[in-house]
């Protein structure tokens, strides 16, 4: 072990993150100590590209799939991944440790760390302890690492595969644990989580932090080009590209004020430039965040636009694996939300074609316009149809201000409640709830390994194999 590694190595069971844990111990089973990477016929990986969509209901898959064959002729990448030869899909049953329905962060620490973990928790089992996350593990075998996400960087997926807290909602110490464990390429939301409030009420700028420890800092477009080409190889990002979740898709295409924003596929661009070529390979995490909020506050058009732009982003990572056949790519959801449905509509459910015409009349989301009602403190009807088409009666203006007033956290549940029916007799979308569901989840796999993952297998069963492309086999 060089005087690098063992550095890191220190510097990872440091983990003043949290308080009290003294080892980062490997979940379940004891790992193999040999560290040397296997060459071939392991499944060993020189990189791995894990690319999944927070919260994708496999009905938002479907209503994508009807709306691109409609509009586009053409079927959404994920389907067209079954058209592959040499793709392996798998189902995953996606359950906590404590409930049938998984949260986010408990479905990413079962990837994460190899074990289920109760709701809530970013791998620490139900016990109270830390377990070593899968980035560790391959910065210990020297690879470099990424996390790319359109939500707060600091929110539990990709948390997740670097982090260890107890309660995900601890995004402040997550942010400092990404700093210790030197995760090289950090792109995403939530900056607000990197100005931190200390016990004697100064504020400690982590991003600064970031710098002195050689991170280049990056907050909007060109920035980030420039500094995926110049630090190639070696350098490290941290890019925050909003105070708090990216917007949407759909408010960043229609609204000019949010035009300048970097979408998934640039920044996952930018972080394979920067990754690529890194000599002992990398392992890299891409989030699509946001189709799971607008599943929870049923937003039918921001979850189309949400799904469709993490769909761009797989033939970007299928050209990258036909340039570097050593690379694993995983494709896949971490549960569903909402159970999202395109719903038979009219007789012989003829309705259901033209409603994909005329979702296309969904222009904002509804966070969009709960921001510009906020700023003014007043439901606008002008805005609401500007964003829907429909306009608002006098008793579904009173519903939205009533919420507006009571300062509700979300407006989605009082936009819903208002003005739910029109929005599904206009789009023909349907939602079970606006949770999580416990449905089994799609997989898929390409490259090395992946036709050793079983057809049907536990979420935390995947860490296996991640752990062999990475080259580290985990005893059983
Ligand atoms: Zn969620």
């Amino acid at each position: 072990m060089d005087a690098k590694k063992t550095s890191n190595r220190r510097q990872f069971l440091k983990l003043s993150g949290f308080a009290g844990a003294a080892t980062l111990v490997p979940a379940s089973h004891s790992i193999a100590s040999a560290q040397v990477r296997a060459k071939e016929g392991t499944g060993a990986a020189k990189n791995v590209i894990f690319l999944v969509v927070d919260g994708m209901s496999h009905g938002t898959l479907g209503l994508a799939n009807q709306w691109k064959l409609r509009h586009e002729k053409v079927a959404p990448h994920w389907l067209q991944l079954l058209q592959r030869t040499g793709v392996r899909r798998s189902l995953q049953d996606a359950a906590s440790a404590d409930s049938p329905v998984t949260d986010s962060a408990a479905a990413g620490s079962a990837w994460g760390c190899g074990q289920r973990v109760n709701n809530g928790a970013i791998n620490f089992d139900p016990q109270g302890k830390p377990l070593k996350p899968i980035l560790v593990y391959a910065k210990e075998a020297g690879m470099r690492t990424g996390l790319v996400s359109t939500c707060e960087i600091t929110h539990a997926t990709p948390a997740a595969f670097v982090a260890n807290v107890e309660k995900r909602d601890m995004q402040e110490a997550i942010a400092r644990q990404y700093l210790e464990r030197e995760v090289d390429i950090i792109l995403g939301g939530g900056s607000r989580h990197f100005f931190q409030e200390q016990a004697d009420g100064s504020i400690v700028d982590y991003q600064a932090k970031f710098q002195e420890a050689g991170y280049r800092l990056v907050s909007n477009r060109s920035e980030l080009k420039a500094a995926a080409s110049q630090d190639r190889i070696l350098g490290r990002i941290l890019g925050l590209f909003s105070e708090r979740h990216i917007p949407y898709a759909i408010d960043r295409k229609n609204d000019p004020a949010l035009a300048d924003l970097p979408g998934l596929a640039e920044l996952f661009r930018a972080a394979l430039t920067s990754l690529d070529g890194s000599k002992r390979g990398f392992f890299l995490q891409v989030e699509g965040g946001r189709v799971d909020h607008a599943g929870h506050a049923n937003d039918a058009g921001a979850i189309l636009h949400e799904y469709l732009e993490y769909d761009n982003c797989i033939p970007i990572a299928l050209e990258y694996i036909e340039q570097h056949p050593d690379t694993l790519l995983i494709v896949t959801t971490d549960h569903g939300t909402g159970g999202c449905q395109l719903d038979g509509q009219g007789k012989s459910y003829l309705g259901s074609g033209p409603a994909l015409d005329r979702i296309d009349r969904l222009k904002y989301s509804f966070e969009w316009l709960q921001s510009r009602f906020r700023a003014s403190g007043t439901f606008s009807a002008r805005d609401f149809t500007r964003a829907t088409g429909i306009k608002p009666t006098a008793a579904q203006s009173e519903i939205v201000q009533k919420a507006l007033d009571a300062e509700e956290k979300y407006l989605s549940g009082a936009l819903i409640e208002a003005f739910g029916e029109q929005l599904s007799e206009l789009t023909s979308v349907g939602w079970s709830s606006s949770k999580h569901t416990a449905e089994a989840v799609d997989l898929f796999a390409v490259g090395p390994g992946a036709q050793t993952i079983p057809p049907y297998l536990k979420n935390n069963e995947l860490f296996s194999y991640l752990m062999a492309a990475i080259g580290q086999s985990s005893l059983s």
